[in-house]
């Protein structure tokens, strides 16, 4: 190799190498910048945020479509971040409202919102006397708006911050109902063809009034002209021919529930229950008034016919006993009146370990709110039965108040998946709907006799 040769190999082989070192530099410094950013994303996630304040807890009562709905919206020290919840009591809507204004919110306002369970446990027994529907109702209203600001803050939905979904949607029952045997087939028919699976049936409303031959009480002049009447016997042997027609009809693999309403005496209950087991429930619901839980020992002794109850529990002895004897099958309390998602979560934990499903109560005339929040609980727990739904949707109205309803689809329902519950409260709307006065709006119930006048529970 000549000089000229050799100098040029030497330049060509300097530049490479100044090359190859600034192609390191650059590589070197990319790849710092990247771990910069990740250590910088990592320590945003993981650092405490900011000091957060609860600043204002407020109850918006409202009536879109005639329910006594009693919600609450808990503001924060953040701008613009919120949370909402349910404190629905049905009947006593203003109790639960002066709960919230006089008690929870003084107790509430100054405290961090992400201390979800010291809010709640400190709340419980700041009355020192605790549970009941009034008490439980306004808490849950706190409790579930805490829920919905850490979901919130978390950026996702709230069943991805309890674990995660364990099915794509929420399998719900309709409720089929009608003046004749007939009717009540259409209805079934109805909803068949719409995509549910599971159907609740009564004939005539809860314990059959049309069926009662006479109310003497009225002709005696006892009582009210407008309480309610029913005869035990004529409900009882309705009911029979009820499920007998509609199996006949509908075949065998339709699910199908019955709601006893607590209405029963107990032997009464434990008779119609074992009765009913050749039509091959789904369930049996509330066949005993809460007073009288006793005799579902004696139901499971006589048949296995599946049973579920809760809807008018408010206090944990009422539950926790029939769960963790195995008692019943399903778990039927409402978060809304139990206290809201914290003590909701327990429930379906404790049903969990003995066996037990849950199946919340969720009517039309709960708001939506409550109906999300046992949604996404729903959404998660392994142990999730059925949920009541509002069977075709929730109307008009009520979805112009509350953004962000659950949808109703061929026996399903689905939430969304923002951040949070999901769902809010137009005040402006809400303020259209205002509660009817008792005791004529929802809040009052008739009593319901026997034909002799004797007051028949609940
Ligand atoms: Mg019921």
């Amino acid at each position: 190799m000549n000089r000229r040769a050799m100098l040029k190999m030497a330049a060509g082989s300097a530049a490479a190498g100044t090359v190859g070192a600034l192609g390191d530099k650059c590589a070197a410094s990319a790849e710092a910048a990247k771990s910069a950013a990740v250590a910088q994303t990592y320590s945003r996630a993981t650092r405490g945020m900011p000091a957060l304040k609860i600043t204002n807890v407020r109850t918006i009562m409202t009536c879109p479509e005639g329910g006594n709905y009693v919600c609450v919206k808990v503001e924060t020290s953040e701008p613009g971040l919120y949370g909402v919840g349910s404190a629905t009591l049905t009947t006593r809507g203003a109790a639960v409202a002066t709960a919230i204004k006089e008690f929870l919110a003084p107790f509430a306002i100054g405290k961090d919102p992400t201390l979800i369970e010291d809010i709640w446990q400190t709340a419980y027994v700041s009355s020192y006397w605790r549970n009941g529907p009034v008490l439980n109702g306004a808490l849950c209203g706190l409790d579930e708006a805490l829920w919905d600001i850490k979901a919130k803050r978390a950026n996702m939905p709230l069943y991805d911050l309890l674990g995660g979904k364990s099915r794509f949607a929420l399998t719900t029952y309709c409720h089929a109902d009608g003046k004749t045997m007939e009717e009540v087939s259409d209805n079934v028919a109805r909803f068949v063809a719409a995509g549910w699976k599971h159907c609740r049936i009564q004939l005539g409303g809860y314990g059959s009034p049309i069926l009662a031959k006479t109310a003497d009480f009225k002709a005696a002049g006892f009582g009210e002209q407008n309480d309610g009447i029913q005869d035990n016997w004529q409900y009882i042997k309705g009911t029979y021919k009820l499920f007998e027609f509609i199996r006949k009809v509908h075949g065998e693999d339709l699910e199908l529930i019955h709601d006893m309403h607590e209405r029963l005496e107990p032997i009464e209950a434990v008779n119609m229950v074992r009765e009913l087991q050749k039509y091959r429930l789904f369930y049996a619901e509330d066949a005993l008034a809460p007073e009288q839980e006793h005799y579902f020992r004696m139901i499971r002794e006589q048949c296995t016919t599946p049973l579920s109850m809760g809807e008018l529990f408010s206090n944990p002895l009422e539950w926790t006993s029939l769960i963790s004897n195995r008692l019943i099958d399903f778990i039927r309390i409402g978060f809304n009146h139990v206290g809201g998602i914290t003590p909701g979560l327990k429930i379906a934990r404790l049903s969990e370990a003995f066996g037990v499903r849950t199946a919340w109560h969720g009517p039309g005339n709960i708001d939506p709110i409550n109906h999300v929040a046992q949604g996404h609980v729903d959404l998660t727990i392994p142990n999730f039965g059925i949920q009541e739904d509002v069977d075709l949707g929730w109307g008009e109205k009520v979805q112009e108040v509350f953004p962000g309803c659950p949808q109703m689809k061929a026996g399903y329902m689905y939430l969304n998946d923002k951040p949070g519950l999901g769902i809010d409260i137009d005040e402006t709307q809400a303020a259209k709907y205002p509660f009817p006065p008792f005791p004529n709006g929802t809040g009052f119930r008739f009593p319901i006799r026997k034909p002799d006048g004797t007051q028949i529970r609940p």
